[in-house]
């Protein structure tokens, strides 16, 4: 039979409440188990835009939203902090702007416009696997998420929140690798995970020369040296100043994300 219906002339006491819907804004921290496996305590996740694009190379794929937030997922599940910067590739990149007429600084403003959109795409996924996030934008727009605050960043993933920067740096010229680098460092981020479509660096372009090989561990002057491409020049002298390493990964493929979180070598490349 059903329950009882609390007469309307009672006082609403705590009982007669309803639960709150699972909300995640709203609830406290995620219980985590100890981390038992993970090699790195806090990780900044880069991903490009376009990857999210899938086959077409525009927009986004809700089928690869939905892998990634499965990675990224399985990766918190150890209790690694997990910081994330995305491109803004699949939509507006200023250089290529700056082609069809576009004034280049007004096309990277574009740009990074387009990575927020990309970065509450993501925000929406991970939330729809229970998890808590928070998008964090180098330019302020209140309405759609916080603007980017080093502590509270920091505070944010010590809660267990995924924490994903949008608007790149903030500034024209520069891309979302070198944000990448640049945050990693400001929040002391453990490694930079570069995911990429391949699965590491390789002596040479693995689909034009089939005598490529794959290094499991590179050293930053080496890749320098043989003008190996990982990041561009500024992203990449970032991580090698401030002792940072960066893994390149196949973040396609299923299981690749949590296998280099566990510090598997086979995994990716490590640079550092
Ligand atoms: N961008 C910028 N400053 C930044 C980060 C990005 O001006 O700090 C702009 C730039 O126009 C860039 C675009 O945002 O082309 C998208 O970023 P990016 O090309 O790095 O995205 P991805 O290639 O990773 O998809």
């Amino acid at each position: 039979m059903g329950g009882k219906v609390p007469c309307p002339c009672q006082p609403v006491t705590m009982h007669t409440l309803h639960p709150l819907p699972h909300f995640p804004l709203s609830l406290p921290p995620q219980k985590r188990s100890p981390m038992t496996s993970a090699k790195y305590k806090r990780i900044l996740l880069k991903l490009s835009g376009e990857a999210l694009a899938g086959p077409s190379g525009y927009n986004i794929d809700p089928a690869v939203l939905e892998k990634y937030s499965q990675e990224i997922k399985q990766v918190t599940e150890l209790g690694v902090q997990v910081a994330v910067v995305i491109g803004g590739g699949n939509i507006f990149r200023g250089v290529s702007g700056e082609r069809s007429g576009i004034d280049r600084v007004q096309g990277d403003y574009m740009g990074m416009l387009a990575t927020v959109i990309n970065a509450m795409a993501i925000q929406s996924s991970l939330e729809k696997h229970g998890l808590y996030t928070r998008v964090m934008s180098a330019i302020k727009m209140e309405q759609v998420c916080e603007p980017y605050v080093r502590r509270r960043a920091v505070r944010h993933l010590e809660k267990g929140r995924v924490v994903i920067f949008g608007a790149g740096t903030g500034s024209p010229y520069f891309t979302t690798d070198t944000t990448a680098s640049l945050r990693a460092i400001e929040i002391e981020a453990d490694v930079v995970l570069k995911g990429t479509k391949v699965d590491g660096v390789y002596s040479a372009d693995p689909v034009k020369d089939p005598t490529a090989t794959r290094y499991s561990e590179i050293s930053f002057s080496d890749v320098y040296e043989k003008k190996l491409s990982v990041m561009d020049l500024t992203a990449f002298t970032l991580c090698q100043e401030n002792n940072l390493p960066i893994i390149v990964f196949n973040m396609n493929q299923p299981g690749s994300l949590l296998r280099v979180v566990q510090g598997d070598s086979s995994a990716g490349t490590l640079i550092k």
